[in-house]
C-alpha cells in the first residue's frame, strides 16, 4: 500500500485524489490518499501531488504552516511528485512575481497567466512525451514555462509554449490533468 499525499491548503484536491486512485488501479497498485494541511505528513508519503489553485495563496500557506521545507526535502530525496498549474508555479525556480515564494524544486521559470485570464481558458488535445495518444488537456488561467534548466525535459507544448516538463522525479503541467477521466499523466508521474 502506497501513501499518496495531496497538498490541500487550497485548490482542487478531490479530483486529484480520484485520478491518483484510477492511475494506481491501472498499474495494479493500491494507494491511501492523504490530504495535507499541516506539517508532519509529507515525510510519510511515497508520492506527492501539488494541485492548482492560486499560487500566491498556496505559497504563503505552505510557508505559514511550515510545509514548504518538507516538500523541498521530499523532492530532494528523489520521490515522485506531480505539480499542476498553480502547483507548477509554486514548484518553479522563478515565477517572476514577488508575491510567490517558489520552492525551487523544478528548474524552470514560469509565466503566470501566460494564456490570459479566466475567459481565455481552453482545451487542447496534446501530444505528450511518453503517452501514445493525445491527452485531453484543460487550461484554466494557465501558466507557461518560459525557460528550462539543462536537466529539464519538455514533455508537451501548446500554442508554441512549453506546458509540461519533467526534471527527474518531478513532473509539472500547466494544465489540469485531473479534470478528465484520463489519468495517464498521474500514471506517468507516479507509476511508470
Ligand atoms: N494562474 C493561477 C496562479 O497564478 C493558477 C491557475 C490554476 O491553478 N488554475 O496561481
Amino acid at each position: 500500500m502506497l501513501t499518496a499525499g495531496v497538498i490541500a491548503v487550497q485548490g482542487d484536491v478531490s479530483e486529484h485524489a480520484d485520478a491518483i486512485r484510477r492511475a494506481a488501479d491501472r498499474h495494479g497498485e493500491s494507494v491511501e490518499v492523504r490530504e495535507i494541511r499541516e506539517p508532519g505528513i509529507v515525510p510519510e508519503c511515497d508520492l506527492l501531488l501539488m494541485p492548482g489553485g492560486e499560487s500566491t495563496t498556496i505559497s504563503r500557506l505552505l510557508r505559514d504552516e511550515g510545509i514548504d521545507d518538507e516538500i523541498r526535502q521530499f523532492a530532494a530525496d528523489g520521490k515522485p511528485m506531480l505539480v499542476t498549474c498553480a502547483g507548477l508555479i509554486v514548484a518553479s525556480s522563478d515565477a517572476k512575481d514577488e508575491r510567490v515564494t517558489t520552492l525551487d524544486i523544478l528548474d524552470v521559470t514560469v509565466d503566470r497567466n501566460a494564456f490570459g485570464r479566466q475567459k481565455d481558458s481552453f482545451e487542447a488535445h496534446l501530444d505528450v512525451e511518453g503517452l501514445n495518444s493525445p491527452f485531453p488537456a484543460v487550461f484554466i488561467r494557465a501558466p507557461a514555462v518560459d525557460e528550462v534548466g539543462e536537466n529539464v525535459d519538455v514533455l508537451a507544448t501548446a500554442k508554441d509554449r512549453v506546458v509540461a516538463v519533467r526534471e527527474g522525479n518531478v513532473v509539472g503541467t500547466a494544465f489540469h490533468p485531473e479534470l478528465t477521466e484520463d489519468s495517464r499523466i498521474h500514471g506517468l508521474a507516479f507509476f511508470e
